[in-house]
């Protein structure tokens, strides 16, 4: 993929652009407007963003509700319960020692820079923030740019697995190796639009279409993305 110009003069950009602003208003119009993120305030995002890895969001809701019921949720009740009473109270997410263990960096790292109040984040540069976030235990880029954009409403796109595979499925000429295509996306997408509530909405849009349709065997006779999309409109040639 061709380094894509803030400005939009670069042509392959402009028509990748065209791409995106198609999926949003197709998708918008068909799923209506997904208003993410479930969650009350920036530090219940932050959690269900780091119990949300590898699971469905009814179990983060389970696991949540349990937090809250055994007095483990806040940074500082998390700071104050051991690994075990953690895990167990976050079990029915999955992956729960792990979990634990991730929480507790992130509870200590939010006492510790911001005096328990994830808010305040907001205040720091945001390319610092991004780096102090990446360098939590156990916090990948999709879960760091979620809780940048859902928790802390600063413009950031969280780019999935679901995103890259309608994009390359739509033939915008992305690289093969996983990271470096979720940057050339986000660099797309951020050069492009930084209104949160729009980043807010394109993400889920995308989840919404790859669980719906766009799954391993995808289902482009149902999907609203079926008109442009070159991979719907190979299969339809080959009679699928
Ligand atoms: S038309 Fe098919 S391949 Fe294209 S995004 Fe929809 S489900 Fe995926």
């Amino acid at each position: 993929m061709k380094t894509l110009r803030k400005d939009g003069a670069n042509e392959e950009c402009s028509e990748q652009v065209k791409i995106l602003l198609y999926i949003y208003r197709k998708t918008l119009n068909h799923f209506g407007d997904p208003m993410w993120w479930p969650g009350e305030g920036a530090w219940e995002i932050a959690v269900g963003a780091i119990l949300t890895q590898n699971t469905s969001w009814t179990n983060v809701e389970k696991a949540i509700s349990r937090m809250k019921s055994l007095g483990i949720f806040t940074p500082e009740e998390i700071m104050r319960s051991d690994e075990g009473s953690i895990a167990h109270a976050i079990r029915p997410s999955g992956y729960y020692n792990q979990k634990a263990k991730k929480l507790r960096f992130l509870a200590a790292w939010v006492l510790r820079e911001f005096d328990g109040d994830l808010k305040k984040a907001r205040e720091r540069d945001l390319k610092s923030l991004q780096k102090e976030i990446l360098n939590l235990w156990g916090v990948g880029q999709e879960t760091a740019d979620s809780i940048l954009l859902y928790a802390l409403d600063l413009p950031v796109f969280v780019v999935d697995r679901y995103t890259i595979r309608i994009l390359t499925r739509f033939g915008l000429p992305l690289s093969p190796n996983y990271e470096k295509a979720v940057s050339e996306v986000k660099n797309l997408v951020e050069g492009w639009n930084k209104n949160v509530q729009f980043l807010n909405r394109l993400h889920a849009l995308f989840v919404l279409t790859g669980k719906e349709y766009c799954k391993a065997r995808p289902f482009c006779d149902r999907c609203p993305l079926r008109e442009k999309c070159h991979t719907a409109k190979s299969l339809l040639e080959e009679g699928f």
